[in-house]
């Protein structure tokens, strides 16, 4: 009836908006590629997606402090110790599948047979690092010896030098002198800028957050916060409200963000490389990592929620619809964040207690479309230069691109970064990672939507297993109502 119709429209008017917003970017995309914008024409363009990245980012940091503080001190340390290992169990099982699926489909495809598509500068602008120095790093960054300055900065010994750069391949036609005119100078200029666009995410202006070292430290203070009984008290209200508050302004940004996720989308089409030039190679590349997130996340996580719950993955998933456009959108899972909180409690109603514990440490540590992209990359380099790899150094392969997905930041692109442990691991050139960078931006929105999919699914699975513990808590908790 129309009755009914109108209330769906009330109740998934959002929702809809943003799928909207998704289809008219791409079309708007595409109508505004044939007039061949310039850099700053498109910055200007993209620049209310880019407030949307600004306004979600400035929530994160208040967020990922608040939501663990509470979340840990309003668990008894018992049931948060459970419930904590109850998580890493699925982090750890979640990512070694994705790492696992990824492998077998790019053996099977063998995306990099043949001889190179496009040869590789050797220009070895890239330091070489050792995998266990970025090991190490991951274990500093738990433990900013300053707090302030984890707000704003990473740590970051081994990467600090990277400077990738795309293969310009400028040709002069010294027959004709006359070719080279001033459009074509200005066209190789345009390259080279391009070049130089594409170094920005990487350098991680947005993603200076030491995430992992504050939600290291804001679960270890939730914790002794939560044992402090009466004495706790002001300061739990007080991080309590601060995530209330939140979540607030969570609310509203969400009016504004179909605006950003369709001016995001558009300018990443109007701004793409044209797909044609992209070679057979770096097809199937494309094609090996597209196949396995979809099997990762549309088959394979959600049948593992189904074992365990035995409830509707799907109609789960269809809650998460705003957070997984959002994270295609933005493509980084900490950005998303906000979002994925309000989806979670709002739309499926998840336990607070249980999101705000798993949610921050899940969108940190837990990338299961970065691991298994990881895996995909490096066996595609290693089957572009001819190499075959055995046993062991499969093996090898899967510890450290588990590794590196949790050692990468929830920015955009984060992943293409820490790649250079896996090919350093199993001796690879790290240079060919510019054989992949023309593609990265597109394959880092799939897989940060993976990303946010899977902690959602986890922060479900993990309700669901820790329900004896939530119950007790409610029951102590009007226990000790009412003997007040
Ligand atoms: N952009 C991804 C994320 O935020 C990380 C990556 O680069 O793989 O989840």
């Amino acid at each position: 009836s129309r009755k009914s119709i109108k209330d769906f429209l009330r109740r998934n008017l959002f929702v809809l908006f943003t799928v909207a917003a998704v289809a008219l970017g791409v079309i708007l995309g595409f109508a505004l590629r044939p007039y061949n914008l310039s850099l700053r024409e498109i910055k200007y363009f993209a620049f209310p997606g880019e407030l949307l990245m600004r306004m979600l980012q400035m929530l994160v940091l208040p967020l990922i402090v608040s939501s663990l503080v509470t979340g840990m001190s309003s668990l008894d340390s018992k049931a948060s110790g459970k419930m904590g290992l109850r998580a890493v169990v699925y982090y750890m099982v979640t990512t070694l599948i994705a790492v696992f699926i990824g492998i077998v489909i790019v053996i099977i495809i063998r995306p990099g047979k043949g001889s190179r598509d496009s040869p590789v500068a050797k220009s070895g602008n890239i330091e070489p690092v050792q995998a266990a120095d970025a090991f190490l790093d991951l274990i500093r960054n738990m433990f900013p010896p300053n707090l302030v300055e984890a707000c704003f900065k990473q740590y970051k010994t081994t990467y600090k030098k990277i400077v990738f750069t795309r293969n310009v391949t400028v040709t002069l036609n010294l027959t004709d002198p006359l070719n080279m005119t001033e459009s074509n100078l200005s066209r190789m200029l345009h390259t080279i800028q391009e070049t130089v666009e594409e170094m920005v995410p990487m350098s991680g202006s947005s993603g200076g957050v030491n995430a992992l070292g504050l939600v290291v430290f804001s679960m270890c203070f939730g914790l002794v916060l939560g044992n402090m009984k009466q004495q706790g008290q002001s300061l739990r209200d007080f991080f309590d409200c601060l995530n209330e508050a939140i979540m607030r302004l969570v609310a509203i940004i969400i009016w504004y963000a179909p605006v950003g996720i369709l001016f995001l989308i558009a300018a990443k089409i109007v701004e793409m490389k044209d797909l044609a030039e992209m070679g057979s190679q770096l097809g199937m590349y494309t094609a090996s990592v597209i196949v396995g997130l979809l099997i990762h996340g549309l088959f394979v996580l959600p049948l593992l929620y189904f074992l365990v719950t035995r409830r509707n993955p799907y109609s789960f998933i269809g809650g998460l619809l705003q957070a997984l456009i959002t994270a295609l959108g933005t493509s980084s899972s900490s950005a998303t964040l906000p979002i994925t909180f309000r989806c979670l409690e709002e739309n499926n109603h998840v336990d607070k207690r249980v999101t705000r514990f798993v949610l921050p440490v899940g969108a940190t540590i837990n990338m299961d479309g970065t691991a298994l992209y990881e895996a995909v990359a490096a066996i595609f380099i290693a089957q572009v230069n001819d190499m075959d790899l055995n046993f062991g150094q499969i093996l090898t392969i899967s510890i450290t691109a588990t590794a590196a997905s949790i050692g990468a930041a929830g920015i955009p692109q984060a992943g293409l970064v820490t790649m250079v442990i896996v090919l350093t691991s199993v001796g690879l050139p790290t240079e060919d990672i510019t054989l992949i960078i023309a593609v990265d931006w597109f394959l880092d929105r799939l897989r940060t939507t993976t990303n946010v999919l899977g902690d959602s699914l986890g922060a479900g699975i993990v309700e669901h297993l820790s329900r004896g513990e939530l119950q007790n808590q409610d029951a102590e908790a009007h226990n000790s109502v009412i003997e007040v």
